[in-house]
């Protein structure tokens, strides 16, 4: 199972905190993480192997977007800030919008994606 995780430049600590709490599930039920560039450097940097892509502004949602539309990624943990401005908003909402379209769970905050990965 593959799961994608992106965190905007204020949320970064949140998700390294986030999968070290869950370290254990993503270890035992064999996730592979895909991530947006600058997010995976953060996390890999914690321990965790993560196929790092580009970084967000450079394209890396739009590639995690093509992994959800080509059936590659099964669930997206993207913990956004909603108080900062992203200059790649259009790719951001292109991620979000495929993940509707092909039913591909999506958690934009720690409190829904901690209910996605209770759900594994
Ligand atoms: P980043 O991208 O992990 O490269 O910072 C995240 C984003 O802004 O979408």
């Amino acid at each position: 199972m593959e799961i994608a995780i992106i965190a905007h430049d204020g949320k970064k600590a949140e998700m390294v905190q986030f999968l070290n709490e869950h370290r254990d599930i993503l270890h035992h039920k064999n996730i592979n993480l895909v991530s947006t560039g600058t997010t995976g450097d953060k996390v890999s940097k914690a321990g965790f192997k993560v196929n790092a892509l580009l970084s967000g502004p450079l394209g890396g949602d739009a590639q995690i977007a093509a992994r959800v539309a080509e059936g590659q990624c099964n669930m997206v943990l993207f913990f956004r800030d909603p108080l900062d401005r992203h200059p790649h908003e259009p790719d951001i909402l292109m991620l979000m919008r495929l993940c509707d379209v092909h039913n591909v769970p999506l958690a934009t905050n720690p409190a829904t994606a901690d209910l996605l990965m209770k759900s594994l």
